[in-house]
């Protein structure tokens, strides 16, 4: 089909190696990939104001199902006018399929082939989750990229639990593209699963591509594997999705997983990492992880990380931002998110670069060689 037809598109700019460079159209704006989403859980990115959140350089950022049907509900936010007005956030919105996290977060829950039944973590009040009635609360919501509903096992993980897994959200996933129908302007994406077990990653791709998505997801990673094994599937799972469509790594992850995963093919990303580590006094640079509640930071009049153009990076000390911190001041959070955040997109801005200019290897070699040097001496 014609891309302008759909609203919805993705164009490949430039490869290197296994690396990919390109734009995500939609009708609320571009995105640039590879793109990484800041997650704003309950319609907020935690302690940022959405202004801020954009300043940053996100072009999309996610949102959750599982925690928006519960509280304020999906049918309130669409009467208010959508989740892009709820929350005062105008450019595109990736929203999960509430399949994570009601497996991950719910109380007593129930499995079956029709869903999901489960109660609420907030009130113990009784819900269902099907991949009809995800659709449903994913447009109710306005969500500009939507996923479709899926289940996934903690990994380890025995294989026949991991194959029954696989073909039960291959089954949703079938489901989940008849209910989503047809939204000009809306994107649906598949999710791959099948654990690190090589031929049922191959099975799970070859089922959706059969269906056909406007993107697909790399599920059932970052689930207790560890880096190592989760770049080993990287190194095979990408290349079994289609290679004009955008592919989304799901909860990923540290800068070092990123730049991995960028290597081989991912398109997209997000983690709560930037803001829940901001949120307890950890800073990611360009020289590695920061504990901000080190005494050491205490008189240190210098910036986190004096190459960054954030305002706790412009405005403020280590030692303000130590300071903070440790008298609980809200601000703190507030900075050391922003900072966080920054650093994750001009991670993504270097890599699109280094990308285009086909020298993704130097720019790899050279993140790492950074972080070996580790943080800046003490005074
Ligand atoms: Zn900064």
């Amino acid at each position: 089909m014609w891309a302008g037809m759909s609203g919805f598109s993705f164009s490949l700019t430039a490869t290197d190696g296994a690396a990919r460079c390109g734009v995500i159209a939609t009708p609320r704006g571009t995105i640039a990939t590879p793109a990484f989403m800041p997650v704003g859980t309950a319609a907020t990115v935690k302690a940022m104001m959405p202004e801020s959140v954009a300043e940053t350089g996100a072009d999309i950022l996610l949102a959750n199902t599982y925690h928006l049907m519960l509280r304020p509900g999906a049918e309130r936010i669409a009467r208010l006018g959508g989740l892009h007005r709820f929350m005062n956030w105008q450019r595109p919105i990736l929203t999960d399929s509430g399949g994570f996290q009601v497996m991950s977060l719910a109380g007593l829950r129930k499995l079956s082939e029709e869903g999901v039944a489960f109660k609420s973590h907030i009130d113990g009040a009784r819900h269902m989750l099907t991949p009809e009635r995800s659709m449903e609360i994913q447009a109710l919501l306005g969500s500009d990229i939507v996923m479709a509903f899926d289940e996934c096992p903690a990994l380890p993980s025995d294989r026949a639990r991991i194959a029954r897994s696989m073909r039960l959200s291959m089954r949703w996933a079938a489901r989940s593209k008849a209910a989503f129908g047809d939204r000009p302007g809306h994107a649906l994406f598949g999710i791959q699963q099948g654990g690190l077990e090589r031929d049922l990653r191959e099975e799970s791709a070859e089922a959706l591509r059969a269906i056909g998505f406007d993107g697909y997801a790399i599920g059932g990673l970052a689930v207790g594997e560890g880096q190592a094994l989760m770049l080993e599937c990287l190194d095979y799972a990408p290349r079994m999705l289609p290679k004009d469509k955008p592919r989304y790594l799901m909860g990923v992850g540290k800068p070092g997983d990123i730049v991995g995963a960028v290597k081989r093919g991912i398109d997209m990303m997000d983690c709560v990492l930037p803001t829940r580590s901001g949120r307890t006094g950890q800073a990611w640079t360009r020289r590695g992880q920061i504990n901000i509640k080190n005494a050491r930071h205490a008189d240190d009049p210098r910036p986190l990380d004096e190459n960054c153009t954030c305002p706790a990076c412009r405005n403020y000390s280590r030692a303000y931002l130590h300071h903070v911190f440790r008298a609980r001041e809200i601000i703190s959070a507030m900075l050391l998110s922003w900072h966080n955040l920054q650093y994750y997109q001009d991670l993504m801005a270097g890599m699109r670069a280094a990308i285009a200019l086909g020298e993704f290897a130097a720019f790899e070699k050279s993140f790492h060689a950074q972080r070996a040097e580790g943080d800046i001496e003490p005074l």
